[in-house]
């Protein structure tokens, strides 16, 4: 049975799903929040999984892939997706130009309406951070290569705020938590992460973490 889950904390995260110990399973589950402790009883949904075909275009050429879409997904065009099979390792990021459902074409379709997704090949990827500041915790995101790696353990700066990571959930389902860990940002599907208040001493970093310390110093 699963051990740990990803869901809302109403103490501490209320809108974004942090990873929680599952302290009872079954019908009615109970977890405990890792960030602050609360336990409390939960949900634990079963989403569906879609296979959706994706044409897609990198300069002259195009090929066609699959990618799975769960029904909590909506897409619209503009979006920037990971087309990701589940069973190749290669993923590709892509912005939709296109969706058809049927013989329409839709601005934005739910995961389940959508028979083709169409879209043009790109290198930069956003990825998803769930930072913990204080008592809550705020949704992030950065804009990098689809190679770049993020790595457990380590800072990382997201527009003026100072994060380090600690556990990283993979687009397989998978969470990763052990340090020095690293992984490219295009199989990444969600950065946990606290927010750095102030240098720790003794690190061999005092200069660099003043420099990243902005007002007050
Ligand atoms: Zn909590």
């Amino acid at each position: 049975m699963n051990d740990e889950v990803e869901v809302v904390c109403p103490v501490c995260s209320p809108k974004i799903a942090v990873p929680h110990d599952v302290l009872k399973g079954g019908q009615n589950p109970v977890v405990q929040c890792q960030e602050c402790e609360n336990v409390h009883p939960t949900k634990i949904e079963k989403v569906k999984t879609f296979n959706v075909k994706v044409i897609i275009s990198k300069g002259e050429e195009s090929f066609t892939q699959t990618t799975i879409l769960t029904s909590e997904e909506d897409l619209m065009v503009e979006d920037e997706i990971i087309v990701d099979d589940g069973e190749s390792d290669e993923v590709f990021p892509i912005l939709i130009t296109a969706i058809e459902s049927g013989e329409k074409r839709l601005k934005k379709a739910n995961a389940s309406e959508i028979t083709t997704i169409w879209g043009r090949a790109i290198d930069e990827v956003v990825v998803k951070i769930a930072v913990h500041k204080g008592r809550n915790t705020e949704a992030m995101h950065k804009r990098v290569p689809g190679g770049y790696e993020f790595i457990i353990g380590q800072e990382e700066k997201v527009d003026k705020t100072k994060i380090r990571i600690k556990k990283i959930k993979i687009r397989d389902g998978s969470l990763e938590s052990k340090t020095g860990i690293a992984i490219p940002a295009k199989f990444i599907k969600r950065i946990f992460a606290e927010e750095v208040f102030r240098k720790s001493w003794g690190e061999g970093k005092t200069q660099w973490s003043m420099k990243g310390k902005g007002k007050g110093w």
